[in-house]
């Protein structure tokens, strides 16, 4: 028997990571009742607490090491790295904030490291200064956020998974989901997206497995444009003997050898006349992303390839080789110490072992489109964290997207909490909701008796965007993804609750299919490359998109416009 709980409040926060908390913490302080809704298990979802790094970096100017670094800095290096796609405004904020929500972490009691009596501040991926503040240990930082937000005030409600947004003329009234047993219909004057990336849009990301873009596609179905989704920050990891690890750049210093399933050393047949293998290798040592900007982008780019013609291993990887590299030398360098021991602590010895590589996603640079307040273009719907866009480019900095969660998380709480002392709720019949009801009532009571079939498109359609949007763009394969996600959508369409599938992945495919159709269409529409976007056909940056675009849903259809 499903049971429908309905609910009222002043706020909703859809998620429960850095973004989600520090939001429902600061709508809590302006006296509104609150409810965060989280998918997953609080503390252990989404990527703030998942466990593949165990630091944070978190950039702000504060100066205290390096005394000619300012936000103007700061915002400089964001602009130069996003090459003319971050909103200007947003990163302003975000470069003149990041140091005063740090303080506010120091009050939850989340301090920075130290060492010797002074704050750690490294300097983070793509930029020039050492502005980087470091936060280690996973656990801690999630027991701090996790009583933070207990003591709010907020009512926590967990593994509750929202699937619809309750729009009325234009007007975001709420939202609905549901867990094993029941269904939520949750009235409320304002909403707040926090729900994160959409990592497990592919088969090699670094995401938890509750990230797969929900947040993005309930904006767009609700009418709220998204920007910028063309580019997304993309790192090795490694596949093999141990998953989902960050390959650390710097140990590349050590010149170690790339190959193919046939131990053939490829990196040299994708390389112009001009570069060096050296060359890339020196280039990627200063960052973890992969980025058109410097020619490190042919390790990525050769790695894919070789998989895609296939020449990778079973794990649609190539193989890294450090075995010509005396373990002694590996950790002659505190970086290269502290990366070759990271890997040891995992069980692999990389001067004996071959490891199995692959690019991964490590986060979205973009998503849904937010003003200063945090607020969407629909009226009571915010959004902040990874899942709202803006701040960042084409690249972004390393270190930059937590001080994203707190400043737009802060500024969403805020003005969600405003915009729901001024409303009246609006709670009306669930009758007028009822095809997204009708929906999740069928699927949820259907017996589980699944043959499999919505898993399978799962992993196919992982595999494609993961083939052709990820490191190389085409016209040809972009076209190829389309026609995939039409085929999908078609058996979704026909598919059958509980015999074709369960309901998690009725969702998931969802969120796949929308979100998989507007990046490949915004990748279609950037006919240039431009950081972390790369179209094989159009090599070259093209002045006519120095700028974002907006993605909307217009009559089931995705539309762009330029800026
Ligand atoms: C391995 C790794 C290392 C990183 N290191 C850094 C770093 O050092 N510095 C930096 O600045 N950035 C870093 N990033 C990026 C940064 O960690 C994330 O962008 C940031 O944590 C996102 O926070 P968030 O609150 O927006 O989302 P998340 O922390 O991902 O939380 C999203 C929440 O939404 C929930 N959710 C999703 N869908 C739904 C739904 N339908 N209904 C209800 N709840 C839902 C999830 O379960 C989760 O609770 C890293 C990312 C990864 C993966």
């Amino acid at each position: 028997m499903i049971e429908t709980i309905q609910l009222s409040t002043d706020v909703l926060v859809i998620g429960a990571g850095a973004a989600g908390i520090r939001a429902a913490i600061e709508a809590r302080k302006s006296g509104v009742d609150t409810i965060v809704a989280a998918k997953g298990c609080l503390g252990f979802a989404g990527s703030t607490f998942c466990s593949y790094s165990p630091t944070w970096g978190y950039q702000a100017a504060t100066a205290i090491i390096d005394h000619d670094d300012s936000p103007e800095e700061h915002l400089k290096e964001i602009m130069e790295s996003a090459c003319g796609t971050a909103d200007p405004n947003l990163a302003d904020i975000l470069v003149h904030e990041a140091a005063i929500r740090l303080e506010d972490l120091k009050k939850i009691g989340l301090d920075v490291d130290y060492i010797d009596g002074k704050p750690v501040q490294e300097i983070g991926c793509f930029s020039h200064r050492p502005r980087c503040f470091m936060v280690t240990g996973k656990s801690r930082i999630r027991d701090k956020f996790i009583s933070a937000l207990k003591s709010s005030g907020a009512q926590i409600i967990e593994s509750l998974r929202i699937t619809d947004l309750l729009v009325k003329d234009e007007v975001c009234i709420g939202a609905i989901g549901y867990n094993s047993t029941q269904i939520y219909v949750i009235w409320s004057k304002s909403v707040i997206l926090a729900t994160g990336g959409a990592g497990n849009l592919f088969i090699h990301n670094f995401n938890t497995s509750d990230l797969i873009g929900d947040g993005q596609i309930l904006a767009l179905k609700a009418g709220a444009a998204l920007m910028n989704l063309e580019f997304m920050q993309i790192g090795f990891g490694i596949t093999y003997p141990v998953e989902k690890m960050l390959f650390e750049g710097r140990l590349l210093q050590y010149g170690p050898k790339f190959k193919n399933t046939y131990s053939e050393e490829y990196l040299d047949n994708y390389l112009p006349v001009n570069v060096s293998k050296e060359d890339c290798l020196k280039d990627r040592a200063y960052h973890m992303p992969y980025s058109i900007r410097d020619c490190s982008m042919y390790l990525d780019i050769a790695a894919q390839q070789e998989v895609m013609a296939g020449r990778g291993t079973a794990h649609h990887s190539i193989y890294i080789d450090f075995r010509n590299i005396r373990s002694r030398d590996l950790v002659s360098t505190p970086v290269g110490a502290r990366c070759y021991e990271g890997i040891l602590a995992k069980g692999c010895d990389i001067s004996r072992e071959l490891l199995e590589m692959a690019p991964h996603i490590h986060a979205m640079n973009g998503g849904v489109c937010i003003d200063e307040f945090g607020a969407t273009q629909i009226l009571g719907l915010y959004a902040a964290g990874e899942v709202a866009a803006g701040p960042h480019g084409a690249d972004r900095l390393g270190g930059n997207m937590m001080p994203a969660t707190q400043v737009f998380g802060t500024r969403a709480g805020l003005y969600a909490a405003k915009h729901a002392l001024q409303m009246k709720l609006n709670r009306r019949s669930v009758n007028e909701f009822h095809d997204n009801f009708d929906i999740l009532k069928s699927w949820l009571t259907a017996k589980n008796k699944s043959i499999g079939l919505l898993k399978q498109l799962i992993h196919e359609l992982r595999l494609t965007y993961w083939q052709h949007l990820l490191t190389v763009r085409t016209e040809a394969e972009l076209v190829n993804t389309l026609d995939a996600i039409t085929n999908a959508k078609k058996i979704l369409a026909s598919s059958r609750p509980g015999l074709d599938g369960s309901i998690d992945e009725l969702y998931d495919l969802s969120s796949m299919i929308l979100l998989g159709q507007a990046i490949t269409e915004a990748c279609r529409f950037r006919k240039e490359s431009r950081g972390s976007h790369y179209r094989a056909d159009f090599p070259q940056k093209n002045n006519r998109y120095a700028c974002p675009f907006k993605i909307r849903l217009e009559n089931e259809r995705i539309k762009i416009d330029l800026e």
